[in-house]
């Protein structure tokens, strides 16, 4: 039974990512920081299938070396944790483009370089990274969430080149509109707005990025790496 880590899974895609993973019949890792009650309902929702959760804020190298002691060798890392903001750029403050840094792309260099020892061992890994659309086109009023989603797309591909020859693959999904709680603070007017200017007429689900991420972490998948994925139904091209 493979391991599979997904960072910031309490919630969200991550939170869907787990469940997927799970009814698929992997042992399955659920990361959490903050919501702890979130993570512990999740594990009795998934009571019946392998899961444990483990706790630890991802932006800080001390937690994740303490978290990877923890867990037993993983062998599909998903680099899920993120948080966004939206500020104009001249307000962005030193704390906050820091913390933006930290959590979304800080934290995949952490847990990439803590996963890696024993997946380099084995001769197999799969690392999929979160993005996002704004990484790879830039977003108004989010300069540090976009700068931190695009370095995430520059570690994807390096790493990918540095890898292959170990059997690791290390790939990138880029979300575009995807209803979560980071998306929250959108209304009803601004979903239909972004719906009306994505090609395929809908807003993305978390089960659209889980499906993804279960593939890219499937034997189906071992020709892919080093690529950015778009999940937004056409938003980005
Ligand atoms: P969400 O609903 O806000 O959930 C964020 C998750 O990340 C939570 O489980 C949270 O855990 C965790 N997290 C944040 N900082 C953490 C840290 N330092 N350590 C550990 N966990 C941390 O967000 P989401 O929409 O599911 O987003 C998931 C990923 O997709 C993010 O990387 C986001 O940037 C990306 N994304 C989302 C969208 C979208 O439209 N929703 C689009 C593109 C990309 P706790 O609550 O336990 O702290």
């Amino acid at each position: 039974m493979r391991n599979v880590l997904i960072t910031g899974s309490s919630r969200g895609i991550g939170a869907e990512t787990a469940r997927l993973f799970a009814k698929k019949g992997y042992n399955v890792y659920i990361n959490y920081n903050k919501s702890e009650n979130a993570a512990l309902a999740l594990l009795d929702e998934l009571k019946n299938y392998s899961v444990q959760a483990v706790k630890a804020d991802v932006s800080k190298p001390d937690e994740v070396k303490k978290m990877f002691g923890e867990i037993s060798g993983i062998d599909i890392l998903v680099n899920n944790a993120g948080i966004a903001q939206t500020k104009l750029f001249t307000d962005i403050t030193n704390d906050d483009w820091n913390n933006m840094i930290a959590s979304n792309l800080s934290s995949a260099f952490y847990c990439c370089r803590a996963a890696l020892p024993y997946m380099i061992r084995q001769h197999f890994g799969r690392i999929i990274n979160i993005s996002s659309m704004w990484g790879q086109v830039g977003g108004s009023c989010e300069v540090h969430y976009s700068a931190a989603k695009a370095g995430i797309i520059g570690l994807t591909k390096a790493l990918a080149m540095e890898e292959g020859l170990s059997g690791i693959t290390v790939n990138c999904i880029a979300p575009g509109v995807i209803k979560t709680d980071m998306t929250s603070n959108l209304s009803e007017d601004d979903f239909t707005a972004l719906k009306d200017e994505t090609p395929t007429n809908s807003i993305g689900t978390p089960f659209d990025v889980a499906r993804t991420v279960v593939f890219l972490a499937s034997d189906n998948s071992s020709f892919i790496t080093g690529q950015v994925l778009g999940i937004n139904g056409g938003f980005v091209v």
